[in-house]
């Protein structure tokens, strides 16, 4: 058992930039980069294997020959891998959008909902996303805005600044806007249900398809729950915050000084997703890993403990 550095799968949407290989290295020929999928046994995107024993194998194919030991004993109540993480790079906006949740999700597509959580990793000065609406509307009205163009008079628009974070549920209207990056921790699902989409067209010349009869039945039609922000929390060296605990995931940040004590007990594997800076891996049972900002490991559940050294940040994934 030990620590599997992961190569992400691309994604080249019509919206993305070219930051992930400018200033995160990321190795892809896509002239746009709109996402890599940094954790993932999606279907429509997996995260390869990149040392030791399991090099070339998909995230997937590591864990089925592994068994799923090493995703931890708190993964037991998910049927599937419960989790994606990937980078976003967007340098123009994303359509407005919304994700069923399970119920919705499974009854009529065939696999799970999305809820999501982002933290702003860096963005250009007055960027802003959307999140929810300012205030309660009726179905009538939501339905009636999306066709006579008007839905962006009554959503919110948020200016947001780096290490914002914010928790979408399933069920809350969103877009990512332009010049944000985003890590972006969400369950392991691909089904989005676009609403407008700025009159754009796809790479076919063709708009790309809308979804309105389903946004509509999954949407909540009202202002998005706010989180109050957690304490930060000083260790000797570093620091780190809770960004987001659901059913599905907990994330933390950690912003590390000198060197950061961690562990992955047998309860659940962690990731790490280097966002700043550089480090290394280092643990008893073995050899050292250089991280740079952009790498992600997943650490296997009950691999134990281990220390990051380095001046770095990070955001840090296990399943609660
Ligand atoms: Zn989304």
């Amino acid at each position: 058992m030990y620590p599997i550095k992961l190569k992400p799968a691309f994604k080249d949407y019509l919206w993305g930039g070219t930051r992930l290989r400018d200033d995160f290295g990321k190795d892809c020929d896509f002239e746009k980069i709109a996402e890599s999928w940094e954790l993932s046994c999606h279907k429509d995107g997996n995260s390869v294997v990149e040392n030791g024993e399991f090099a070339g194998l998909t995230l997937a194919e590591y864990i089925e020959k592994q068994g799923r030991g090493v995703l931890g004993s708190n993964c037991g109540r998910f049927e599937n891998f419960p989790i994606l993480i990937k980078l976003i790079d967007a340098k123009d906006n994303l359509s407005v959008q919304v994700h069923p949740d399970n119920e919705y999700a499974q009854r009529v597509e065939g696999e799970y909902g999305k809820t999501e959580m982002w933290y702003i990793v860096d963005c250009d000065e007055g960027a802003s996303l959307l999140y929810g609406f300012k205030e309660n509307i009726t179905k009538e009205e939501f339905r009636k805005r999306i066709e006579n163009n008007t839905l962006l008079e009554v959503t919110n628009s948020v200016p947001v600044k780096k290490g914002d974070v914010f928790f979408i549920e399933a069920g809350t209207l969103h877009a990512i806007g332009k010049g944000i990056l985003i890590a972006e921790i969400q369950q392991n699902s691909n089904t989005t249900y676009r609403i407008y989409d700025y009159g754009r067209v796809g790479a076919d010349g063709k708009p790309r398809q809308l979804h309105i009869d389903k946004a509509v039945d999954v949407t909540k039609l009202g202002p998005a729950k706010t989180y109050p922000e957690a304490p930060v929390i000083c260790e000797d060296g570093w620091k780190k915050k809770l960004l987001a605990s659901c059913e599905y995931f907990t994330v933390h940040s950690l912003d590390i000084e000198s060197s950061a004590r961690l562990s992955a007990d047998e309860k659940s594997f962690v990731n790490i997703l280097v966002l700043d800076g550089e480090c290394v891996l280092s643990s008893d049972s073995y050899e050292d890993m250089k991280l740079k900002k952009g790498d992600s490991v997943f650490v296997p559940a009950g691999f134990g403990s281990f220390e990051l050294k380095g001046k770095c940040s990070a955001v840090m994934t296990s399943i609660d």
